[in-house]
């Protein structure tokens, strides 16, 4: 894998001095702990790029460990789309793959240990007593009536939940803790529910399931991790992780929280994002417009250019907002350099070449990559009549406007000089139906002898040759910097982007596409970057997905031409 000089990031600065103190005997072990109950996005992204980066360049160990203790919203199929992901990222757990349910007994065992330190006990306060005596940031909470319980009784009614005697919601185990503890999260936090539901992997072997600030640290000291790098909502669990260690008196990872990445007009959350999927906002998990890792995949993007994005984003310790610019850029840069080029007409109007012989067909020579000179040259069929876009014609052309007009001569693409002589149009609606031109014969490949000089070079396919694919543009799902910022009472998706795809069907595309790969990328000139779609494509039947335009602000500018 492509590794330029890995930035260094306040993550990298703690392990540096850990290693400096000989902590951990000189070990680097992180992991990534994915909930399975969605599909992974471009936030789950940077976690993975840094644990797994970190891992990579300390010559450490880095585990996939899923965190699955909420029997009711996790899948297999979410698991599997993970392990999927990670890998197609381009990281590697080796046979490091975890489960938090492996650990369940574990986990039981550990929580018998506090209960017989006097440190964990059963209480049958509902959810509702349990948060009103809680107390608040300037209140102390009022300790359970059931606080005081024997360790006999405790242990008794402990493996009484565990065997199912009890219903859903009766009984809880809670850590005990400090009612009075400035952090709330410390006033004897529940480590265990009963809940009557299959596990996807242990299916109704257990009825009590762990909390996830229980579960976490067990696992992670269990596992020998040295660094558990987590988002920045966890610094406040960091007490409660920190008193389960050491009361267990087990190995004690270092918890280091950083910012969560946060992009522009994108909502980073599976709960949001299974929302859009459930509501049918978007095809499925792995529709183009989703931030999720599959949707990227399909939308085109490769996993270099995520990694770089990720990369350059950074590490750090306060919130922020990315611009979604910075994601698009990463792959412009990339396509730029390696997508081949072709000439795709997206909304095509009709150019007739007057003086042109009508049964003469010519072969044009055009560049692969101006980038990538290796990528050698193919040839496109030329003929009398061509498409081109209709936004490049303007009969009445208002000042800026140097492409094509009546009167004015314009460069097609490798082939030759044409000068608009007139236009015909349906006499019912006074759309353009033709654009009339003649050509310079003397003018072959676009070179004009007499280095006369014209404005603009336009793109173009021939009428007879060209292919007709479904071309799908896509832009920003929603329409809201922070799409999660609605007005009360609002939903989020009140600012979802009517306007986020638009299929175009009628498109004309050179030939040589039609033998154009599911997956493959393509520049067309002056239009964007494009991809071969992986699922609605078939062989001779390319459906073309944008990834992006090719240029941001410019494109913008451009076409309110
Ligand atoms: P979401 O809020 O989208 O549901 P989550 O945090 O509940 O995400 P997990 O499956 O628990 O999802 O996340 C696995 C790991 O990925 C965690 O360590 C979490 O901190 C990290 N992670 C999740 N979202 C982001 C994000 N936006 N930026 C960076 N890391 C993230
Ligand atoms: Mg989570």
């Amino acid at each position: 894998m492509e590794t330029p000089k890995p930035s260094t990031n306040f993550v990298r600065e703690i392990i540096d001095e850990d290693l400096a103190a000989g902590r951990n005997g000189g070990r680097v072990h992180t992991r990534f702990p994915p909930e399975p109950n969605g599909y992974l996005h471009i936030g789950h992204a940077k976690s993975i790029c840094l644990n797994f980066g970190i891992a990579r360049d300390y010559k450490g160990l880095c585990n996939l460990r899923f965190d699955d203790t909420n029997p009711e919203t996790e899948d297999v199929e979410y698991v599997q789309s993970i392990m999927e992901d990670v890998r197609w990222l381009g990281f590697d757990w080796q046979q490091r793959l975890f489960y938090a349910s492996d650990y369940f007994q574990q986990l039981y065992d550990y929580a018998v240990t506090l209960i017989r330190k006097g440190k964990a006990f059963v209480c049958d306060q509902s959810l509702e007593e349990m948060r009103k005596s809680r107390g608040t940031i300037t209140e102390p909470g009022t300790a359970s009536p059931y606080r005081n319980r024997s360790v006999e009784e405790n242990l008794d009614l402990f493996a009484r939940m565990r065997n199912g005697e009890f219903a859903d919601g009766a009984r809880v185990l809670r850590g005990k803790i400090d009612m009075a503890h400035p952090n709330l999260l410390m006033r004897d936090p529940v480590f265990y529910r009963i809940r009557k539901a299959a596990h996807h992997r242990t299916g109704s072997k257990w009825c009590l399931y762990p909390t996830y600030d229980y579960t976490h640290g067990i696992c992670d000291s269990l596992e020998g991790i040295t660094h558990s790098i987590c988002t920045l909502e966890f610094e406040v669990h960091r007490p409660l992780y920190d008193w389960i260690l050491n009361e267990l008196g087990i190995h004690h990872p270092r918890q280091i929280e950083f910012a969560r990445l946060n992009l522009s007009n994108t909502l980073l959350s599976k709960r949001k994002l299974l929302e859009l999927v459930q509501k049918k906002h978007v095809d499925g998990w792995s529709d183009p417009r989703m931030p999720t890792i599959s949707g990227l995949r399909r939308r085109g993007y490769t996993p270099e250019a995520i990694r770089r994005f990720c990369d350059q984003i950074g590490v750090a310790k306060v919130d922020s907002i990315v611009d979604l610019v910075l994601l698009e850029n990463s792959i412009r840069e990339e396509l730029n350099k390696t997508a081949p080029r072709a000439m795709a007409v997206l909304r095509p109007v009709k150019l007739i070449i007057d003086n042109y012989p009508p049964e003469q067909v010519e072969a044009f020579e055009a560049v692969n990559n101006p980038e990538m000179p290796a990528a050698g040259t193919r040839t496109v069929p030329f003929s009398r009549e061509l498409y081109i876009e209709q936004e490049d014609f303007r009969e009445a052309p208002p000042k800026q406007f140097y492409r094509l007009s009546p009167g004015r001569e314009v460069r097609l693409r490798y082939a030759y000089l044409v000068t608009c002589v007139s236009v015909a149009k349906d006499p019912q609606t006074g759309a353009i139906r033709e654009i009339h031109c003649t050509y310079d014969p003397a003018t072959r490949g676009g070179n004009a002898p007499d280095n006369r000089k014209v404005k603009s070079t336009i793109h173009w396919v021939s009428a007879q040759h060209a292919i007709e694919a479904p071309v799908r543009l896509y832009d920003n799902l929603f329409t809201k910097r922070d799409p999660g910022e609605v007005a009360e009472g609002q939903d989020f998706t009140v600012t979802l982007n009517p306007k986020s795809l638009e299929t175009l069907t009628g498109s004309k595309l050179e030939p040589g596409l039609a033998r154009a790969l599911p997956g493959s990328r393509y520049q067309f000139e002056r239009v964007g970057y494009f991809t071969v779609d992986m699922q609605d494509s078939s062989a001779g039947r390319p459906v073309f997905n944008r990834i992006v335009t090719l240029r941001d602000t410019w494109a913008k500018i451009e076409s309110k031409l």
